[in-house]
């Protein structure tokens, strides 16, 4: 029985509009809500103003995020008068932060619903409908018990799969973990996301079985230290490593990749996994944060410059041709400018692949908004961010040149982003040939972003591609393709 025949449900169009912000946790939580709610009859709208139920996935590693969604709020004040039956509700990492302060700043909202309880979400919606009363469910404070109980209270949420929220068809995100015990000082996941712990090995196959039985060719397996994954099942004790020769097993996937690595729980079994698994891409992304130690003190990362070199030392040893990628915050409470420098310095010593970077932004709840002073003006970190940006760039084009000349094999995602603009300004009586070649974009085994001219039709497949010019960001090439030249022993590569 569905939730909406067993309450006394008013009428409303079933149509459904979710905004997602934030990282890749919350595409995936985001695309497990819909899943579920499609099963009480809804569809997607990406109108929000002609949806009876409104959702927002939330984030608050950042103020920005924040105040986007409140200002997303602002916009849906008077919507009620125009639709009585309509649910507004705000899900995620801000209801687990900021809680009643949400129906405080904007009364309208009818449910407040934590990472924690994402599966309570299809019958609070009906209820929110039938009672109109305001609802929450959130997960406990850090402290507000023994670690069994709060762990308890955050339920990790992984039901249905809905192929229309994915990246692609062919990818899908795998949630193998939930939560972090780290506590970086400037960092709000440990309370919106709770306990670390990590998901049942057989659990996670099964997932990944049905994936592939639905087309997936690629998994990206989630956690907020990805590595530090531990679980024992059968008396035995699973690593990430033990992980990754379980799903390589799994017919139809051809691509595994793992996101966010911490530095310290970095192991060699991991990497040698990664070496010896030709499903697995040779790709890390393993945020440093900052080269100063004593700015990574104030942090409490829990390692310093120098560990993380001999880490960056151990992936170039066992994975010569991995890409590592990292992040940075510029302006952190006590980064001067010689850290500043010692930031760059790191990026031209470890020559990552990209770099995300963010400034500071001071977040209540964490233990750096208590302690600290945000004591450099905006205008500083503005300068460092594009310096920093500015340098990687300059770091990640050089060495994506190294490429020019080479042939390299790509998964196919689909249509590059200049194509889907394209398509998108033209009209339907206008548009091209849908099995005309149009520019296609996929991603090498390092996650390398290529493109390309192509069938649309390649999209999901592993196809090689000729490179012929680069960007930092970018590898221009063309398809290649292999004919039997008569008369000769081998194959003779033709460029297109
Ligand atoms: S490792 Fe640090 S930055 Fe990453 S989620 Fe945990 S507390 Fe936040």
């Amino acid at each position: 029985m569905t939730t909406e025949s067993a309450i006394n449900t008013p009428e409303h169009n079933h149509k459904l509009y979710i905004e997602t912000v934030g990282c890749q946790m919350n595409v995936l939580d985001s695309e497990l809500v819909v899943g579920a709610l499609r099963q009480d009859g809804y569809e997607l709208t990406n109108d929000m103003f002609d949806a009876d139920t409104v959702l927002f996935n939330t984030c608050s590693v950042r103020e920005h995020a924040e105040h986007k969604i409140y200002s997303q709020l602002g916009r849906m004040k008077f919507s009620k008068r125009k639709r009585p039956n309509q649910v507004i509700g705000v899900i995620g990492c801000m209801a687990q932060k900021d809680q009643k302060l949400i129906f405080r700043r904007a009364p309208h909202v009818d449910m407040v619903v934590g990472t924690g309880q994402l599966a309570e979400i299809p019958r609070m919606v009906q209820e929110a409908r039938a009672n109109r009363e305001r609802a929450m469910a959130v997960s406990l404070g850090r402290k507000a018990g023994s670690r069994d109980t709060v762990s308890r209270s955050f339920e990790s949420y992984d039901p249905l799969r809905e192929p229309e929220m994915r990246p692609s068809p062919f990818q899908a995100y795998v949630r193998i973990m939930i939560g972090c015990d780290k506590f970086c000082t400037y960092c709000v996941v440990p309370s919106t996301r709770g306990p670390e712990q990590s998901r049942a090995p057989s659990h996670i196959l099964s997932e990944t079985k049905v994936l592939a039985d639905q087309g997936v060719k690629e998994i990206i397996l989630l956690g907020q230290t990805v590595n530090s994954y531990k679980h024992t099942e059968e008396d035995k004790l699973h690593r990430l490593s033990d992980l990754l020769y379980m799903l390589h097993d799994v017919e139809g996937i051809e691509r595994i990749k793992f996101v966010t690595s911490y530095p310290k729980d970095m192991g060699n079994d991991l990497l040698e996994a990664m070496r010896d698994l030709r499903k697995v891409a040779h790709y890390i992304h393993v945020p440093i944060q900052s080269g100063c130690d004593d700015v990574l003190k104030k942090m409490k990362r829990g390692y310093t410059v120098e560990q993380y070199r001999e880490m960056m030392g151990r992936i170039r040893e066992i994975l010569p041709d991995c890409a590592v990628s990292s992040d940075f915050i510029v302006g952190h409470p006590g980064e001067t400018e010689e850290s500043f420098e010692k930031s760059m310095d790191v990026i031209r010593e470890f020559r990552f692949k990209n770099s995300f970077i963010f400034k500071y932004s001071p977040r209540p709840g964490t233990k750096a908004y208590d302690l600290y002073e945000d004591e450099i003006p905006d205008k500083i970190k503005k300068r460092r961010n594009n310096e920093m940006l500015a340098l990687q760039n300059e770091i990640s084009e050089e060495d994506n040149t190294n490429f020019i000349g080479k042939e390299v094999e790509v998964l196919v995602e689909g249509p590059s982003k200049n194509e889907e603009k394209k398509s998108d300004n033209q009209s339907t009586a206008e548009s091209a040939d849908p099995n005309g070649p149009i520019q296609l974009m996929g991603r090498t085994r390092c996650d390398r972003i290529v493109v390309f001219d192509g069938n649309p039709r390649l999209t999901g497949s592993l196809t090689n591609i000729g490179v012929y010019d680069c960007t930092p960001t970018t590898l221009m090439g063309t398809i290649v393709t292999r004919a039997y030249q008569h008369g000769t022993d081998g194959m003779l590569p033709i460029l297109q």
